[in-house]
């Protein structure tokens, strides 16, 4: 094998893929033989426990296109996303899921939007989600709401992780210190020059979601706890709040006092200390939050370890003849 760089790298993050694989390179494989280009596929193994390990090894013996890294233990989807770009060796790195919700197809926009346009970025920008669940879509809809605010404006709203990125901005995420970027926040956080591509959601082709509840909470909470001090803020707001309306319950107690009216309330005494107490738990929570972040940051544990890699088993020095 030459060390000829491929013109595109395609990084697939995979969990307990295995019943998606073969319909995946189905797909997958004509698009990219058809652009006429060094391509690679980087299968990004999430520490699987299914048969996705033996399938990728089958597959490779009839695709040498095809690269799979294998982590050593499940580190979530953004982990393994960040493993698999930070390997890939494409002039332009794109993402996909595994599950074929993203169409292969696209790919082949992007990459010539991005030329055509000389773009770095070109989001993958969900036109159509009619095919996700309700519940899927409303809790999208408040995320994207959310992380526009917090983040700001050049957050594109539903642009999930497929994607097209340049080797440039590939470089430049690789110089963050950051261990555990949330992607679709720091790419275009950036600052390059980006397009979009419309494209309509699938259904998952086979298998079952992986991403939990928690783990879409965990999603949220790693966005605006990554990029905004906005919720420690809530504190200080809450606290005002909370001396102003004091303040006038104070003065209305002493007119009360001086009227001779006996202070009834034993209930709204007790609503308020309730509340007190709960607003001071939820500030708590929010500053615990921040601080399992710089706990994290400072025990600068990679997010992530590659087990395996199949390139390094090809890339063998050739001695030049
Ligand atoms: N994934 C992963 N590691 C995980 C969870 C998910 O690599 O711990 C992959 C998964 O195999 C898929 C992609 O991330 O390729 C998106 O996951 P999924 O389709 O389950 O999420 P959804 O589309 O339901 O949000
Ligand atoms: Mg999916």
């Amino acid at each position: 094998m030459t060390s000829r760089e491929p013109a595109l790298s395609v990084v697939v993050p995979m969990f307990n893929e295995e019943s998606v694989l073969p319909l995946l390179v189905e797909r997958l494989r004509p698009v990219l033989d058809g652009l006429g280009e060094p391509y690679e596929v980087v299968a990004v193994d999430d520490g699987s426990t299914d048969a996705t390990p033996i399938v990728l090894t089958g597959l490779r013996r009839g695709w040498p296109q095809l690269r799979v890294i294998r982590l050593r233990r499940n580190s979530g989807h953004q982990a393994a996303l960040t493993a698999g770009l930070f390997r890939a060796r494409g002039g332009y790195v794109a993402s996909i899921d595994a599950d074929l919700q993203d169409p292969p197809e696209v790919l082949v926009d992007m990459l010539r939007l991005a030329r055509d346009e000389t773009l770095d970025i070109v989001y993958g920008v969900r036109a159509d989600r009619s095919t996700d669940t309700a519940f899927k879509r409303s809790t999208a809809g408040l995320y994207y709401r959310l992380v526009r605010r917090l983040v700001g404006n050049t957050v594109p709203a539903q642009a999930g992780d497929f994607r097209l990125l340049s080797r440039a901005t590939v470089e430049a995420l690789r110089e963050l210190p950051e261990r555990r970027p949330v992607l679709r926040l720091v790419v275009p956080w950036l600052g390059f020059p980006s397009g979009e591509v419309r494209y309509v959601r699938d259904q998952r082709a086979a298998g079952s979601t992986k991403y939990s509840l928690s783990r879409m909470v965990r999603l949220a909470t790693d966005s605006i706890t990554s990029f905004s001090g906005a919720p420690l803020r809530l504190a200080t707001w809450l606290g005002a709040g909370g001396m102003l309306l004091c303040t006038v319950m104070l003065v209305l107690a002493i007119i009360a006092y001086f009227r001779d009216s006996t202070v009834t309330g034993w209930a709204s005494l007790y609503v308020a200390v309730l509340f007190l107490g709960a607003v001071q738990l939820l500030c708590l929570g929010l500053l615990g939050e921040y601080i399992a972040r710089i706990y994290t940051a400072v025990q600068g544990r990679p997010s992530y370890f590659v087990g395996s890699d199949t390139a390094d088993l090809v890339e063998q020095p050739a001695p030049d003849a």
